[in-house]
């Protein structure tokens, strides 16, 4: 191990970032979206007996890193809200077993022909349409929303004057974005990922460039390869662009540290 550095485990494969998780809503459209619902099982005690069937399923909306499922009947206009976290995830396909096992479903929603299985998704809820704010509401601008302005989100940044990684993980200044895009994000800015974001030179410029590389991971059938990463779980290999040996460390407080990664080269300290 490197002198003063902690090991930090590398996961199999990165955590659902807003563009992993706007796969996983054009995923669930495909399922489910124009379909009414013949099951709608949400296994959370307070929304255990909400009956959801024979609602029309319009559509699946992404908000940061949450995921909006919209539905509507003659009566009502309800929203599905759910979150990917670290693991969780929604299964797609025609209806049949689940393939999870039950303890870990959360919620199995089903159309005549397709369904989806939210398998350990968090902080299941369902409320009308109009009150999604209340899950929303407090987050920051979306990185990859139509109209999204990176100048605007880098002023909202320097505001903040906290350390870029970190600013990049508060939801509440920014939203859509990782541990992985946070890192990315900073090698592209060329500094140290500690750096203050009002110190950070250039912050509008590197967002707009990880913005654009996050919708290309949109469209992409598998997302992003871990080949296009220059420095996110590549530590101890050589920097993309000088060679030098990627570094690891966490940023945040305890308990919420997070792990980044960086070239010590390429983005140095602040003199
Ligand atoms: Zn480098």
């Amino acid at each position: 191990m490197r002198p003063g550095g902690r090991r930090i485990a590398h996961l199999g494969r990165p955590m659902p970032e807003g563009d992993a998780v706007r796969r996983t809503a054009r995923r669930l459209d495909e399922a489910l979206a124009g379909g009414a619902l013949e099951r709608a099982d949400l296994r959370v005690p307070r929304f255990a007996t909400v009956d959801l069937r024979g609602m029309r399923v319009l559509g699946t909306q992404v908000v940061g890193k949450h995921l909006l499922t919209r539905l509507a009947d003659d009566r009502r206009a309800l929203t599905v809200h759910t979150h990917l976290r670290m693991d969780g995830q929604w299964r797609t396909g025609p209806v049949g077993p689940p393939g999870a096992p039950a303890h870990q479903i959360r919620v199995w929603l089903a159309t005549d022909a397709q369904q989806a299985v939210g398998v350990r998704v968090h902080m299941v809820e369902v409320g009308p349409t109009a009150a999604e704010s209340q899950w929303v509401g407090h987050l920051g601008p979306d990185v990859l929303a139509p109209g999204f302005d990176p100048g605007a989100a880098a002023g909202r940044l320097a505001e903040a004057q906290r350390p870029l990684v970190e600013a990049l993980l508060d939801q509440r200044l920014v939203s859509g974005m990782g541990t992985m895009w946070a890192a990315e994000l900073a090698h592209e800015a060329g500094v140290d990922p500690r750096t203050p974001t009002h110190r950070v030179a250039g912050l509008g410029e590197a967002l707009a460039v990880v913005c654009a590389r996050m919708h290309r991971a949109v469209d992409a059938h598998r997302g992003v390869g871990r080949r296009e990463l220059a420095v996110f779980e590549r530590t101890g290999q050589p920097c993309r662009r000088c060679g030098t040996a990627i570094r690891a460390t966490r940023v945040g407080t305890a308990p919420q540290q997070r792990p980044t990664y960086w070239c010590p080269r390429c983005q140095p300290p602040l003199a």
